[in-house]
C-alpha cells in the first residue's frame, strides 16, 4: 500500500518537473544519468550539475598557458616554463590558479556571476574555482579583489566576494574581504593600454595591518593584463604580508597591448 503511495508520489513528482535534472551553467533540463559534476569531480547530491555539452565547455583548461600568469603560450613549451613577459617582469605573486580562458560558456558564466547577481552561477564559478585551488598552500586568509564602495552601492554585491566563498571552504581558511580596500574610484580598466592601467591603478589599494606576516589567496574574477592584480599583490606585500597567492576564474585569451 505504502510502495503504491510513494510509487504514484513519484510520478506526480515527475509530472510536475519536480525531479526534473538541470543544468546549471545553460540551464536546461538534462538526463540525470548523463551529468556531470564541474570541474570533472565526483556527483555529491546537492552540488549543481552540468549537460555533456557544458560540461565539456566548462573544462578546466590544461596546459598551453604561462604558468605564471595564464597567458596562452603561442608556441608549445615546457609545462613550467613562464611567458616572454614573466621571465622579462616575474609577477609579485607566488602561485597562480585559474579555471580557464575567458570565451564561449566560461566567459557567459563570468558575466552572469558579474551583472546579474546570479547566485547559482557565483556557486557553480566558485566551485570551478575550489577545484583549479586545491593544490594551493592552506593561506591564513582568501581576500577578494574589492570594489570601490561607490562601485559596490552601484552593483549591490563584489562578485569576487561570491566566487571566494567556495575556494575559502574548500581550503579551510577564513574569508578576509576586510584585508584590502580600494580607496580611489578607479575608471573601469577596459580599452585602456598595460601602461594606462598601471597608472589608472596607481595608489588604487590599501591593506589591513592583520596582513602582516599572512599567507593570503587573492581572488578575481578575470585577469586581463595581470595589472589590477599586481597592484593588489604589491599593497598586501608593502603592508607585511608573507607571500600572496592569486586565482582567477577567467584569463582573457589575448593580451590588450598584443591585439591588432
Ligand atoms: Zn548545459
Ligand atoms: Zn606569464
Amino acid at each position: 500500500m505504502a510502495s503504491r503511495v510513494l510509487a504514484r508520489l513519484a510520478a506526480w513528482a515527475s509530472a510536475c518537473g519536480l525531479t526534473e535534472v538541470r543544468c546549471a551553467a545553460c540551464g536546461r533540463p538534462c538526463d540525470p544519468a548523463a551529468v556531470a559534476a564541474p570541474g570533472g569531480g565526483s556527483l555529491s547530491p546537492h552540488s549543481p550539475v552540468l549537460c555533456p555539452a557544458c560540461a565539456v565547455a566548462l573544462a578546466p583548461r590544461r596546459g598551453g598557458v604561462c604558468p605564471r600568469c595564464g597567458a596562452p603560450q603561442a608556441l608549445p613549451t615546457l609545462p613550467d616554463t613562464p611567458c616572454g613577459r614573466c621571465l622579462a617582469e616575474p609577477p609579485p605573486w607566488q602561485g597562480f590558479r585559474m579555471h580557464g580562458l575567458y570565451e564561449g560558456a566560461l566567459r557567459q558564466l563570468v558575466l552572469r556571476v558579474k551583472f546579474s547577481e546570479d547566485h547559482a552561477a557565483a556557486r557553480l564559478l566558485g566551485g570551478l574555482l575550489a577545484t583549479a585551488c586545491a593544490d594551493l598552500p592552506r593561506p591564513d586568509g582568501v581576500v577578494p579583489v574589492p570594489l570601490h564602495p561607490e562601485r559596490l552601492r552601484r552593483r549591490g554585491c563584489n562578485q569576487c566576494l561570491e566566487l571566494a566563498r567556495l575556494p575559502a571552504a574548500a581550503l579551510g581558511a577564513p574569508l578576509q574581504p576586510g584585508w584590502l580596500e580600494r580607496i580611489t574610484p578607479t575608471r573601469p580598466q577596459t580599452g585602456l593600454s598595460r601602461q594606462e592601467r598601471r597608472r589608472n591603478l596607481r595608489g588604487a589599494f590599501t591593506a589591513h595591518p592583520d596582513v602582516r606576516g599572512k599567507r593570503i589567496l587573492l581572488v578575481d574574477d578575470i585577469c586581463t593584463t595581470g595589472t589590477t592584480l599586481s597592484r593588489a599583490v604589491e599593497c598586501l606585500l608593502r603592508a607585511g604580508a608573507a607571500a600572496v597567492d592569486c586565482a582567477v576564474a577567467a584569463r582573457t585569451p589575448a593580451h590588450p597591448d598584443r591585439r591588432p
